[in-house]
């Protein structure tokens, strides 16, 4: 365990080193160069991808012009918002004002062709560099009976939107043997451990409470990531409390009653709960299906530039993207958009791309001073055209309290350091 913590803690401080590296060396060679056009960069969205690149991108104002569009005027995170579901931290500590001057704006539509960017008031933009971070988009139809719009329904809760408060009401509202039914999507979706770590921090929100309770975990998939030291933490820490389906056991839920509260499973199982969280099936946002940059569930880029495959000029990273073997989170985003942001000013430079390495920690929490983490290092394939992994390194099954509680304390100084980098 310490061996793995060193490993990483040495990665992390490489890469840091090699981004740092990179940086002055583009500073340097970025004041040699009069630029009578500067090139404008556009940037959407201020959350993990979009903020990384603004941060990157902001050193180079002699050389470009950055422009930020966000929509919300705040930032509310998803990493640890399941924490305020636990109560364990509050909803403004997970909430961000951020320290960049931006347009407050909802973005429309692109046009690809005339480089524009056209917003919900019908004003445009235009731009050189169009940099993309939008999250996530939801599929719909996949339950029978449950619809994203439909407020009586419980919030997913899975985009950073304002609605936890909504959802922390409706768990406080619940009474002693209460039944919960949690359904976790099938792969690609945002934050893989994500369904889990939430069934834990509700498991001992009502734990605290002194209530008796059930949590059914209905999964579309056959295992999840981490499952096995979930299952024990489970197992020790909440006696049986929460069980999971998985998908050949029929846990994979078809259709919702919302009035009786009642789902039905593949195969036929029904289930009454006195609460139904749907974390529905995902995909990249809306916003670029619309613009039509992107024809698959995932929009589909070129891993060294991130560079829209058959677009010119226009970068997507973050979640809305097909990144191979990464998972879909925030150091995700985090790494990847510094490899777009150092290889964008290379080609404003005319410099040689870098080739990347990325690296991804998820931790997961099962309760307030227990967390575990998987670590997992990614290169490009030969054909650089996608990206794979180069190996991984979770935490032990049997890992005691101390180091448990140790890895709480990576993920709490996780937290603090990359969003006091990227909004303070
Ligand atoms: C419950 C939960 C827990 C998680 N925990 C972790 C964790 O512990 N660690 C981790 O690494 N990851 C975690 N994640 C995953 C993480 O939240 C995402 O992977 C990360 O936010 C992806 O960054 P992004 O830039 O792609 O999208 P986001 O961070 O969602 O940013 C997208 C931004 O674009 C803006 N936007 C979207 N559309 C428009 C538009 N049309 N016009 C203007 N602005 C727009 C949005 O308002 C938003 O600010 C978690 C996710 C969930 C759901």
């Amino acid at each position: 365990m310490k061996k793995i913590q060193k490993n990483r803690r040495k990665f992390i401080k490489d890469i840091s080193k090699l981004t740092l590296f990179v940086l002055l060396n583009q500073i340097l060679f970025s004041k040699k160069i009069f630029a009578h056009n500067r090139p404008k960069v556009v940037v959407i969205g201020l959350g993990f991808g979009g903020a990384t690149c603004v941060k990157y991108l902001s050193n180079f104002s002699r050389i470009l012009d950055l422009v930020v569009i966000e929509k919300n005027e705040k930032i509310q995170t998803c990493p640890f918002s399941n924490l305020v579901i636990g109560d364990i931290m509050n909803y403004s500590s997970i909430t961000f004002d951020p320290n960049i001057k931006f347009n407050n704006s909802n973005v429309r539509y692109i046009d690809s062709e005339k480089k524009k960017v056209f917003f919900n008031d019908h004003d445009t933009l235009d731009y050189d560099f169009l940099i993309l971070s939008p999250g996530i988009g939801f599929k719909k139809d996949q339950i029978s009976g449950y619809s994203l719009d439909n407020d009586s329904h419980v919030p997913h809760c899975w985009d950073g939107e304002k609605k936890l408060i909504n959802f922390k009401k409706r768990l406080n509202r619940l009474e002693n043997n209460s039944k919960i039914i949690i359904s976790a999507p099938d792969y690609p979706y945002r934050c893989p451990p994500a369904p889990y770590e939430r069934a834990s921090m509700i498991a001992y929100y009502l734990k605290k409470k002194g209530l008796k309770y059930k949590i059914y975990v209905f999964d579309a998939k056959n295992s999840f990531t981490k499952k096995e030291i979930f299952l024990q933490e489970w197992k020790d820490h909440y006696t049986d409390s929460i069980k999971w389906i998985s998908r050949d056991q029929g846990g994979q839920i078809v259709s919702l009653d919302q009035k009786n509260k009642i789902i039905e499973t593949s195969n036929g199982t029904k289930l009454q709960a006195d609460l139904i969280h749907i974390i529905p099936e995902q995909k990249a946002s809306n916003l670029l299906s619309d613009s039509n940059l992107c024809d698959h569930d995932w929009c589909q880029v070129n891993p060294m530039t991130f560079e829209v495959n058959g677009q010119k000029d226009i970068f997507v990273v973050g979640d809305s993207i097909d990144a191979g073997d990464m998972p879909k989170s925030a150091f995700s985003a985090n790494s990847q958009a510094n490899i777009l942001s150092i290889n964008l000013v290379n080609l404003i430079l005319q410099k040689d791309f870098i080739d990347p390495v990325f690296l991804n920690t998820c931790y997961s929490f099962s309760s307030k001073n227990r967390a575990f983490s998987i670590t997992a290092w990614y290169k490009l394939n030969s054909s650089k055209d996608r990206i794979v992994s180069l190996g991984s390194k979770q935490s032990d099954i049997l890992s005691n309290h101390e180091e448990r509680f140790e890895e709480s304390q990576h993920a709490y100084g996780w937290y603090e350091t990359i969003t006091k980098s990227l909004y303070s």
